[in-house]
């Protein structure tokens, strides 16, 4: 699958806010958005005093989205028309659809520090779906799914930090770090994405 290969950091500065793609960097002094939180490019700083239009507004509010969960164009305008499909608001179902991605909800549960490096882990069969290895990051998980790293894995280098260790999840996703497992016990609601997302902003431009 076609994926995003610049610096994620520059992704960041131009969306003008933390999109938290590099893990334990991300919340440290060294996060680029910390020391150089401007728009990258040698016209970075003006570009800040510019007033941005209602078309750049909802273009800037995509891109954001897009570039959080680490999806190209033509996949997250999928996820917008099947978002439109189902019962609901567009954008919020949209949301949800997102969340419950197989690699973003390995992020969730801290198995991976990054939604990048989930996505890896999930392409590298190293997570099971209630017992089956699932390596399809756009795997969409459903309530009552149980997510474990495949249990010949849990003890080896990739996930010896975080087996035992004090992991947060979100309220839909239950999480047990002594045997690197968890279980999706209700569908994400609109603020369990904690995201600073506008996403009427993004309907209202596929909607053009
Ligand atoms: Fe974004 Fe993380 Fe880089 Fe900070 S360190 S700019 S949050 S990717």
């Amino acid at each position: 699958m076609a994926k995003y290969t610049g610096a994620n950091c520059k992704l960041c500065r131009r969306e003008g806010c933390k999109l938290f793609l590099k893990g334990d960097r991300c919340v440290t002094g060294k996060c680029a958005m910390e020391r150089r939180p401007m728009v990258p490019g040698q016209h970075g700083e003006a570009s800040l005093r510019k007033k941005s239009t209602g078309y750049a507004l909802q273009l800037r509010e995509k891109q954001k989205v897009k570039r959080a969960y680490g999806i190209l164009e033509a996949q997250f305008k999928n996820y917008y028309l099947e978002a439109k499909r189902q019962k609901g608001a567009t954008g919020e179902v949209m949301l949800s659809l997102l969340e419950r991605r197989l690699d973003n909800v390995v992020y969730r549960l801290g198995f991976g520090v990054s939604r990048s490096q989930s996505r890896q882990i999930v392409n590298h069969r190293h997570i099971t779906v209630n017992g089956k290895i699932v390596n399809l990051p756009s795997y969409q998980v459903k309530v009552g799914d149980v997510i474990a790293v495949k249990p010949s894995d849990v003890d080896t280098a990739l996930f010896k930090d975080i087996k035992g260790s004090k992991i947060i999840a979100p309220k839909w996703l239950e999480v047990d770090s002594a045997t690197l497992t968890g279980k999706v016990i209700a569908n994400p609601a609109r603020d369990d994405i904690d995201l600073n997302i506008s996403e009427h902003l993004i309907i209202e431009l596929y909607s053009r």
